[in-house]
């Protein structure tokens, strides 16, 4: 049977644009894809690429003031937002070029199209063309969800936020991952006042519990109102009538709020204030804890693309959240199809769906069955400070066997010199038995870049000992990591 093409690609993002070069480009195959939005997909459109160069941008308020501890004579001034997202928006306008033009040179054939798979070799675009292809490769990403509350639609989402007209002056952020936490501190940064409800004990969840506590301390320390055990639970725009007699005795009325809390609270009681959406929020917290904000972002999780695709009608078998379910090569329940990146909902990263693409064009366009490597995956947290990560959390740890943790928590000479109270964290687990280090935990400005360094000698199989082999870089913040010499507990 011939087919149009080798390969038809569904969706241009990270994981679905490498696959495709790599197929075209390296193996020689015949290659399409399709991506109804934007070229770059989640990480370079509205996630990663955006979300660091806010970071940055958020990060020179303090840069600023150490500037000053410093010696520098310095104005304070007031963020332009407008101005940022103009050069915002033309970078990624350069970004998405370039994935275009490197599909092109590497001989991929492109629909701005959404695609649907009528059978396992049969795609339907959106233009009405139908094409057919030896092997599909899902790579649709994901996107955010807002929870099931009345009224959600009000509140917007990671997506909406390089969007904005303007920042609001004030923002409660529902959730305690990694968008919630990131863009607590960046919205901080730039200026908001920023709340943030958790409904859990502790924010980021899975991670290591020192780490995470450290950061929450640095994050409320900075200013944020992070509040954990607390969710929301209704929301209305600011001027609907909603009675005081539903606060309980949480809100902020009956609790010492602020002055504009409580004037917010009784216009809105007294219907004077416009109501039209986008304008301020009202929202409850589990609490009975009643504010007013200028925006709620719901970064309360993402969802697999894959409704209205096709796929469980051609046979590929879905997960409880509608993520596409693959093997360690990345195949569907259809042996021409494959999935790969957060479609999956494996390990939600940029780098990880890349490899998975790579993995598959190996698998299936190289003759080399190649299973996807998803152990001991350094990772980032960019909150202020930054987390940088690999391997089991001390808790993880010792639920698997006995461990000795090795951790040092101190000011770091660049923001003490400056009066800042910030503490940065080095933290190694360690095998009692074969003394590998099974996780390494870093709570500190770049932290990123020093887990990425670190996460070489740990997916080697470094120990502790091949750790104190190595002679300190000094005097810099990461020396620590070398230079711990004795445990601060066994078990
Ligand atoms: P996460 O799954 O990390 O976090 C979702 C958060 O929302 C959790 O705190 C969760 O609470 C909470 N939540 C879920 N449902 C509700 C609800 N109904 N009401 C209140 N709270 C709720 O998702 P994110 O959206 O933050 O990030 C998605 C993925 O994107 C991440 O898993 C990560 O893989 C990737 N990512 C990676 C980044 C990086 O590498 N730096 C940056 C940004 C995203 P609970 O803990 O109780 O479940």
């Amino acid at each position: 049977m011939s087919f149009d093409y080798d390969l038809f690609v569904i969706g241009g993002g990270s994981g679905g644009v490498r696959a495709a070069r790599v197929a075209a480009g390296d193996a020689g195959a015949k290659v399409a894809l399709a991506e109804m939005d934007r070229y770059g997909g989640t990480c370079v459109i509205r996630g990663c690429v955006p979300k660091k160069l806010m970071v940055f941008a958020s990060e020179y308020n303090e840069v600023v003031a150490d500037a000053k501890a410093y010696g520098w004579e310095l104005r304070d001034g007031p963020f332009d937002w407008q101005s940022f997202r103009t050069r915002l928006n033309s970078e990624l306008d350069r970004l998405e070029g370039v994935y275009r033009s490197l599909l092109a040179q590497s001989g991929v054939e492109t629909f701005d199209a959404r695609a649907v798979l009528k059978d396992a070799h049969t795609i339907e675009l959106s233009t009405g063309e139908t094409k057919t292809a030896k092997h599909i490769l899902v790579a649709t990403g994901g996107h955010p969800v807002r929870p099931a509350i009345a009224n959600a639609e009000l509140g917007i989402v990671s997506d909406d936020i390089f969007h904005l007209e303007s920042l609001p002056k004030s923002i409660l952020i529902i959730g305690g991952g990694y968008i919630a936490c990131e863009f607590a501190c960046i919205l901080h940064g730039l200026g908001v006042e920023v709340t943030q409800y958790y409904r859990g004990a502790q924010i980021l969840r899975g991670f290591d519990e020192e780490a995470r506590g450290l950061i929450a301390e640095s994050m409320r320390e900075r200013g944020i109102d992070l509040r954990t055990g607390t969710n929301i639970v209704e929301m209305a725009p600011a001027s609907d009538d909603h009675t005081i007699s539903n606060t309980g005795t949480g809100s902020d009325a009956a609790m010492g709020a602020s002055s504009q809390d409580i004037a917010a609270v009784a216009e809105r009681q007294s219907g004077s204030q416009s109501a039209e959406r986008g304008g301020p929020i009202w929202v409850k917290a589990t609490n009975g804890r009643e504010k007013v904000f200028d925006a709620v972002l719901f970064a309360t999780g993402r969802d697999p693309n894959t409704s209205d695709m096709g796929l469980e009608q051609i046979g590929v078998k879905l997960g409880r959240r509608g993520e596409v379910e693959v093997d360690e090569y990345s195949q569907t329940a259809v042996p021409s199809v494959f999935a790969i990146g957060d479609v999956t909902d494996r390990v939600n990263l940029t780098p990880v769906a890349i490899r998975e693409g790579m993995a598959f064009v190996e698998t299936v366009f190289k003759g080399n069955p190649t299973p996807v490597d998803h152990d001991l995956i350094p990772s980032a947290i960019f909150t202020q400070p930054e987390m940088g990560t690999i391997g089991l959390s001390e808790e993880d740890a010792r639920e698997q066997e006995p461990v000795e943790i090795y951790c040092t928590s101190f000011r770091p000479m660049q923001t003490a010199f400056a009066g800042r109270t910030d503490r940065v964290l080095m933290k190694l687990v360690v095998s009692v038995e074969t003394r590998k280090i099974l996780g390494c935990h870093i709570v500190a400005p770049n932290a990123g870049e020093m887990i990425q360094l670190a996460g070489i000698a740990v997916k080697m199989g470094a120990t502790k000992e091949d750790f104190d082999r190595t002679v300190a870089v000094h005097p810099t913040m990461s020396e620590e990591i070398v230079t711990m010499k004795t445990p601060v507990s066994t078990a």
